[in-house]
């Protein structure tokens, strides 16, 4: 059976070896230490999972409308009101299989072949697969350390042709922490708005900022950002709900109900009892969220100032999310290189910054206890010494 061009398109994930190998030494009992999480690894609050086991008592477990509970929908317009000085109505607001499908939906919904979209790297892996899924073409736009791995509106502006449709911007970023501020924001979207560029902008990671940083949703910024954003947000990172494939956009009506069709005809509606408890996760305590990032602004200190003191690596400190990306260009190994050696050396898996479309970095998640990110740091640091 031939598979079909777009599909044969699709490269396989590059993290998948280091994780299969790490998967592998840990089955022969080896003490392999994982940077690798791109997940919470707390367990998802009490009261969230009180809620959807108390639907799927109730008999929750029929088809609901396919893009969301109105309850749910009416919710998340209401928590985008209250947290992002958004306004959608419950309409605007498609629930959807995770974040993940989110994106995916929001490209299909307005992206075609002929089609150019702007993606700065380094990028959340699956961005360029999805942009090529649809038919249209990745344009990746490299950032730099020295202005944060932010990228810059004159970036951005040198990167457009006529045939340029969407710029996907996720700020706090994966993988480079990096968090956009207003005055960033706004000169990208004055770009933006010059030639009615869409923008996706994925918000996955914005209840995790540290210190004074602030979060700030593109479309808030004026009438003209409205109307170009699709807001793209969810509920596994900010309520460590990964396995719950709960997710969601916010758009103009016109994608919205684009979206909706396309979902009825595709997966229909994200799980039932998922969505009571991403419900209760929005109504609910919002306490475990604040506990869970003063547990993450702990870590992220300490693995930034251990990397600090290692000569020829250098990271900037990242402002959300929960990885550091460390810049190990001067140690004259590939990103890929250096990850499969750092693993079989000294046990340490982290993730090659080729797949996020740089190769002078690796990433480090800090979603893993503080003992084990203390004993990599220890390997780590001693493993850079003898190269
Ligand atoms: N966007 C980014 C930037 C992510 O890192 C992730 C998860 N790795 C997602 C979206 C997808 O999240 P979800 O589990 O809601 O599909």
């Amino acid at each position: 059976m031939e598979i079909s061009e777009r599909a044969a398109q699709v490269t396989p994930s590059i993290t998948l070896s280091i994780d299969s190998k790490a998967k592998a030494m840990k089955a022969e009992g080896i003490d392999v230490c994982g940077f690798g999480a791109g997940e919470p690894d707390f367990d998802t609050p009490e009261h969230i999972k009180t809620a959807a086991i108390a639907a799927l008592q109730a008999g929750f477990t029929k088809y609901t409308p396919s893009s969301g509970i109105p309850e749910l929908r009416q919710a998340i317009a209401d928590k985008l009101a209250a947290d992002n000085q958004l306004t959608y109505r419950a309409t605007q607001v498609i629930v959807s299989n995770g974040a993940k499908h989110a994106c995916y939906n929001a490209i299909l919904a307005t992206c075609q072949p002929g089609d150019e979209v702007i993606i700065p790297a380094p990028y959340w892996v699956s961005y360029p697969e999805m942009v090529r899924l649809t038919g249209a073409e990745p344009v990746i736009v490299p950032t730099f350390e020295r202005n944060a791995w932010k990228m810059r509106a004159e970036d951005f502006e040198n990167a457009m042709t006529p045939r340029t449709k969407m710029l996907i911007l996720n700020s706090p970023c994966n993988p480079t922490g990096s968090v956009y501020t207003r005055e960033e924001l706004q000169a990208i979207v004055d770009v933006a708005a010059e030639e009615d560029i869409y923008i996706l902008s994925d918000e996955i990671y914005e209840k995790l900022v540290y210190g004074e940083t602030q979060h700030v949703s593109v479309a808030s910024l004026s009438k003209e950002a409205y109307d170009l954003t699709i807001t793209v947000n969810g509920f596994s990172k900010s309520y460590a709900m990964t396995g719950w494939r709960l997710g969601y956009l916010a758009a103009p009506e016109p994608v919205a109900k684009a979206v909706d069709s396309i979902q009825s005809h595709t997966t229909s509606n994200p799980s039932s009892f998922s969505q009571h408890g991403g419900l209760a996760a929005l109504r609910g305590d919002q306490q475990p969220l604040a506990d869970m990032r003063e547990e993450f602004d702990m870590r992220r200190n300490y693995m930034v100032d251990r990397i600090s003191k290692i000569p020829n690596v250098t990271a900037v400190k990242p402002q959300g999310a929960f990885y550091v990306l460390v810049n190990v260009s001067q140690l004259g190994l590939t990103s890929q290189n250096f990850a499969d050696r750092l693993l079989s050396k000294a046990s340490v898996a982290v993730i090659p910054g080729a797949a996020f479309g740089d190769d002078r970095v690796v990433r480090l998640s800090y979603a893993t206890s503080i003992d084990i990110i203390k004993k990599g740091l220890d390997r780590f640091q001693e493993f850079c010494r003898t190269l």
